[in-house]
């Protein structure tokens, strides 16, 4: 495992707050109003062509919201970074944004949902061309790079299976063949995993799930490299898929024990996969921190810790999950994941609800599947909870 010397934890409390707020605040104000006033016209005009500091409109920027993104880019340590409503809100801005009719992207199969549902049903009719490799044939993915295209999108680890790609060598093909390489971080964190120092160009997380932490606010962040994040910005700006005061608020303060969070939580994940995988009543588990995992050496170089995503298959059907998932008491039963409280849940019926059983079995994904996204809860109840849980099925 590499090991981490930055200093994420100062940056999450820290970072775009050093300089302290009006009335010697400690925390940011939430600025709900929509435009800002100027006094001075010609100033006023500065500010609007981007010359001078300052706020015009909330649809653009928003001092709350700075906050937020000047945190991030921090952690990530990139050029710049701007933000979004949700996370399909920055990688929907982002595609639509850097790619034009006859433009080739390569990616994954494995990307999250609403991802994947971009590139087979809504940037095919503006003739953008899309090649989608086995998630984790790395040989395939050089060779579709290599014939030539403009973006590389990646994810890593990948849902449900926590598939782990190979950051620095897919980027190291990008980049020989001009294309631009963005990675949604959103399993890893910027805690575990930074893509830019592995060289990608633009990092997106879903700012809903860990960033957050709490299941009470939803964003999107995009960072990296300046003219590129200009670029989709100028976009967002117009199609409006901007973040509002409050959330950007309840994101920035969660993120201020986003180290701690993370650190107890790739503990007790680590801790519950071992668990699980010796338990006689699971048939598979699929967690990076495990040596068997087929992506754990790449996993780590790449990451200064696994994450608390895992999935586990059970030694039954569909029916036996249907059972045993009501009996667990410390889990809701609910999409999403990365918050306080452990989530759980079936592929079946959240993430990959819209494919065919035959399309769930193509990617790997066993019908007895359950993703499970470790809280911060004390670890010991977390495995009496399995274990009881495992006992009456
Ligand atoms: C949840 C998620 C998204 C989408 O984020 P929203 O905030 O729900 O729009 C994108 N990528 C990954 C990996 C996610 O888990």
């Amino acid at each position: 495992m590499k090991s981490k010397t930055s200093k994420s934890g100062t940056l999450a409390v820290w970072g775009g707050e050093a300089e302290g707020f009006p009335d010697g605040a400690v925390t940011p104000p939430i600025t709900s109003s929509v435009a800002f006033a100027h006094h001075d016209i010609d100033q006023w005009h500065r500010v609007a062509i981007g010359e001078s500091k300052g706020h015009i409109y909330s649809r653009n920027t928003n001092p709350t919201v700075a906050v937020l993104e000047e945190k991030i880019r921090l952690l990530e340590d990139a050029e710049h970074a701007t933000s979004f409503a949700t996370g399909m809100g920055a990688i929907s801005s982002t595609l639509f944004a850097l790619l034009t009719p006859g433009k080739r992207v390569v990616s994954i199969k494995d990307t999250y949902g609403g991802t994947s549902k971009i590139f087979l049903e809504f940037l095919p009719p503006y003739g953008v061309n899309i090649t989608l490799c086995e998630t984790a044939n790395h040989e395939q993915l050089e060779a579709e790079i290599s014939r030539g295209c403009d973006l590389v999108y990646l994810e890593t680890p990948t849902n449900p299976t926590l598939k782990i790609v190979d950051l620095k060598r897919l980027a190291t093909a990008a980049h020989k063949v001009g294309a631009t390489v963005v990675v949604d971080n959103t399993f890893a964190t910027p805690i575990n995993q930074n893509p830019l120092k592995l060289g990608a160009d633009l990092v997106i997380h879903s700012a809903t799930k860990f960033l957050c932490g709490h299941s009470d606010a939803m964003g999107g962040i995009l960072c990296g490299k300046r003219e590129l994040v200009d670029k989709v910005f100028r976009f967002r700006e117009i199609n409006g898929a901007s973040l509002q005061a409050d959330p950007a608020y309840m994101i920035a303060r969660g993120m201020k024990t986003l180290e701690l969070r993370i650190e107890r939580q790739n503990a007790s994940a680590l801790k519950i996969a071992h668990f699980l995988k010796a338990h006689p009543k699971v048939s598979d588990v699929f967690y990076p921190g495990l040596p068997t995992h087929t992506g754990h050496d790449i996993a780590k170089n790449q990451m200064t810790g696994f994450g608390g995503v895992m999935s586990f298959s059970l030694k039954g059907d569909y029916d036996m999950v249907k059972k045993f998932l009501p009996r667990l008491k410390l889990v809701h039963l609910a999409a999403s994941l990365g918050s306080v409280s452990t989530l759980a849940g079936p592929p079946r019926t959240t993430s990959h609800v819209e494919l065919s059983d035959e399309q769930r079995k193509h990617l790997g994904i066993p019908e007895s599947l359950i993703r499970y996204s470790v809280g911060i809860e004390n670890v010991e109840d977390l495995m009496e909870d399995l274990e009881q849980g495992l006992k009456s099925v």
